[in-house]
């Protein structure tokens, strides 16, 4: 196997490489399946009071972020991370993305492989050469995490498939060697990347989504799948040649609609997970000290949380904590959908404060309503200060677009004109307010 060479353009921040943002040193705390324990927010709360701004902010990955972080270095910050075992492996920090289903249940268990692939991947040197953005899933069969993924892990027709940027490519494991199979992925992605920039090192574009004007496969290769030729094809021949199996034919799949889970859902061992819309993505020090309560949380792909594994007579009363400090427990908030980028004052980029203008939004849309601005109605709604357009979710969304004196507000084709009209009408409500 060709050694992988380092992506030295990519500048992922991290917990060990801080982003130097406009209003200070942001630090992304990788968590795995978005999983952590109520003792890990209660560090993280000190340490955005000791040090940050006081509120951890959820990413569209299910990470954390600390922004604004004065007085502390980063080696200490390091040390208190790594105390919470929030920071296992300091060689790895930037490679641990790997999403996974919120909900228990489905057709795949996906919670013990959440671990077991951390752990693995940590322990494979080479994998700490892949880019910051390549993205792992494990998906339990409901599709809300598998196809924005690099590679996942998705239960399909009595095997598991191995999805290569959402597209099956006909490779089979069983459930039993799914890790093994995500891990050889990853090699596979490495090899090709490094084929292909040797074939043609002059081919170079901008990574998509990034807006930056990179030479990505130029200098150090693709950081997606997607930014491979052929990415799907080749990756899964070269995955099935290393695991020693036959490809199977290939299946179309198109992605289920996502429902973020929102209020009380009843697990298949009985209990029940609390599910709530964190607005625009932010806990304050009051949340975080209502979460920390709970044994285990979910952060979830959506800037939600999940409180899974409650017994059924403790689950209400959870759902009335989390709603009694802001978080929105109950099917139909008009924060659902609704994310914003870091905007002004945190990025020195933003032509607006998107986290504002949205708030005022949100609140200009009828309670209880079905307005789009909460992105019920048609798609979720992402406000963003510039063009390159961070924190973006995966799927098709409404874009609000920060223009200098106003916003524009940009629909996915096919989605409708009723869908970005209501968004609009909103904004320009909003700005009236
Ligand atoms: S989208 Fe633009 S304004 Fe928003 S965080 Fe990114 S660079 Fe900053």
């Amino acid at each position: 196997m060709p050694s992988p060479r380092r992506v030295s353009v990519d500048a992922c921040p991290g917990a060990l490489r801080l982003h130097a943002a406009a209003d200070g040193p942001l630090a992304r705390v990788r968590l795995p399946g978005g999983r952590l324990t109520g003792t890990q927010v209660r560090v993280l709360r000190e340490l955005a009071d000791e040090w940050g701004d006081g509120h951890v902010e959820l990413t569209s990955r299910g990470n954390v972020q600390l922004r604004a972080l004065t007085g502390v270095s980063v080696d200490r910050l390091a040390g208190r991370l790594a105390d919470a075992g929030l920071l296992p492996s300091p060689t790895h920090e930037l490679v641990r993305n790997i999403a996974a289903s919120p909900l228990p249940g489905g057709a795949l268990d996906v919670a013990p492989l959440v671990g077991a692939l951390d752990r693995a991947l940590c322990a494979d040197p080479l994998l700490a050469g892949l880019p910051g953005r390549f993205l792992f899933a494990l998906d339990s069969g409901r599709g809300d995490v598998a196809f924005p993924a690099d590679v996942a892990a998705y239960p399909l027709s009595g095997a598991v498939a191995i999805l290569f940027a959402g597209v099956d490519a006909g490779l089979r494991v069983p459930a039993g060697r799914v890790v093994p199979a995500l891990l050889a992925a990853a090699h596979a992605f490495l090899s090709e990347r490094e084929t292909q920039r040797i074939q043609d090192p002059s081919r170079s574009h901008r990574a998509p989504g990034s807006g930056d004007a990179t030479v990505a496969a130029g200098i150090g290769g693709a950081w997606r799948v997607r930014e491979l030729v052929d990415g799907p094809g080749r990756l899964a021949a070269r995955t099935a040649a290393a695991l020693g199996v036959p490809l199977a034919e290939p299946v179309a799949l198109d992605q289920p609609g996502i429902v973020a889970p929102v209020g009380l859902v009843t697990q298949p061992d009985g209990l029940v997970s609390v599910g709530a819309v964190v607005p625009l993505g932010r806990w304050s020090a009051v949340q975080m000290k209502v979460l920390e309560r709970a044994a285990v949380l979910v952060v979830t792909p959506w800037r939600g949380v999940v409180v899974p594994g409650l017994a059924p007579e403790a689950a209400p009363g959870w759902q009335h904590a989390l709603a009694g400090v802001g978080l929105e427990a109950e099917q139909g908030s008009r924060w659902a959908g609704v994310t914003t980028c870091a905007g002004l004052p945190g990025c020195a980029k933003s032509l607006a404060d998107v986290r504002a203008d949205a708030t005022r939004a949100v609140r200009a849309a009828a309670p209880g309503g079905t307005g789009p601005a909460a992105g019920r109605a048609c798609l979720p709604v992402h406000w963003v200060g510039c063009a390159r357009g961070c924190g973006s979710p995966a799927g098709p969304h409404v874009r609000v677009e920060a223009t200098g004196r106003d916003y524009e507000v940009r629909s996915p084709a096919g989605s409708g004109r009723a869908c970005g009209d209501g968004v609009a009408d909103l904004v320009a409500t909003a700005r009236r307010s």
